[in-house]
């Protein structure tokens, strides 16, 4: 289970804190709420879901007559599962793959995040799948960007198409879009710019390539993925709101999970944005990249 070993840092620390809360209490009572609650909010969880949580904790606990701190363990996890779930009632959000012609994924979020280590690691799934896919340099504003996705491309065994440093990002999209088409590519993976420095460039410059992308294929792009960074935390947060007002997000890649003790953040992510968190990274090789399970996930961060 690469949940596992990728939530180590957020398990080891919330295990040991519920293990400590669980240990000094025996008995529950509203002060262990109280207690949980603040061992939730460290990990990032989000005060709406813990407040959610511990609201049905308390009411389960009446329910099923739970007096023992230790019995109340499991049904933690299994009401974490459920107000993920609850969102829109189904858990795990399908990735929009079109099983017929061209499928077109726009990845956008601020440097430094991982998106073109997401988009690397992604080419390199999909090719494994049997899938024809191509990359799409669309951060033109950065020559360390454009040669950084070559590189993954390379690794991935997958071809780039990349215009030179401070041309139009509309204009290689475009670019990507008809090799995609004249190549029978099945997967076209394009990169964008990620400067939030200036917030009013930034959406011109992402409505610009979604209009060209919709115009050249009906239907597309099929996910505008927003990467994001666990391991910033409540920025992450932030991040997620400017980009829903720059363009439609359509899901969310939370990337170095395995990086951080507060991987709570996702369910966060889910209940503040109403956006799926679709894929989550838990290391930086090829292979760390896995469709986000709520079920893996919450497990992963209990057993
Ligand atoms: P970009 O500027 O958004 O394209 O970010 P990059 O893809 O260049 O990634 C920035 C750094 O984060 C690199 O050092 C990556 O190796 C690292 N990184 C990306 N994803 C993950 C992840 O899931 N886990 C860990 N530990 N590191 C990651």
């Amino acid at each position: 289970n690469k949940y596992k070993s990728g939530l180590e840092k957020t398990r080891s620390s919330f295990s040991t804190k519920l293990n400590d809360l669980v240990a000094r209490y025996r008995k529950i009572d509203e002060e262990f709420f109280e207690d949980l609650e603040e061992v939730l909010i460290q990990a990032d969880v989000g005060v709406m879901t813990v407040m959610d949580l511990i609201e049905e904790l308390e009411m389960e606990a009446k329910r099923q007559n739970i007096k023992d701190a230790a019995d109340l363990r499991e049904v933690i996890s299994e009401k974490l599962v459920e107000i993920y779930a609850d969102e829109d009632n189904t858990a795990e959000a399908p990735v929009n793959m079109q099983s017929d012609g061209l499928t077109v994924f726009l990845f956008v979020g601020v440097n430094g995040v991982g998106k073109t280590t997401t988009i690397g690691k992604m080419a390199h799934q999909l090719k494994q799948q049997g899938k024809k896919v191509l990359l799409v340099a669309g951060d033109t504003f950065r020559a360390g960007a454009i040669e950084q996705l070559a590189v993954w491309g390379e690794r991935a065994e997958v071809d780039v198409i990349k215009h030179n440093a401070g041309s139009d990002p509309a204009a290689v999209i475009y670019d990507g879009i008809q090799a995609a088409k004249s190549r029978g590519v099945d997967v076209l993976l394009c990169d964008t710019a990620g400067r939030l420095q200036n917030k009013v460039n930034l959406m011109n410059e992402l409505s610009k390539v979604k209009r060209v992308i919709e115009r050249e294929i009906p239907g597309a792009p099929h996910e505008v993925l927003l990467v994001l960074d666990a391991t910033t935390g409540q920025n992450a947060l932030s991040q997620a709101k400017t980009f829903s007002q720059a363009t439609d997000v359509s899901g969310i890649v939370l990337t170095k999970l395995d990086g951080t003790a507060k991987g709570g953040i996702v369910l966060a992510i889910r209940k503040e944005l109403k956006i799926p968190v679709k894929y989550v990274g838990l290391g930086e090789q090829m292979n760390d990249l896995e469709k986000f399970d709520p079920h893996a996930f919450v497990y992963g961060l209990f057993s």
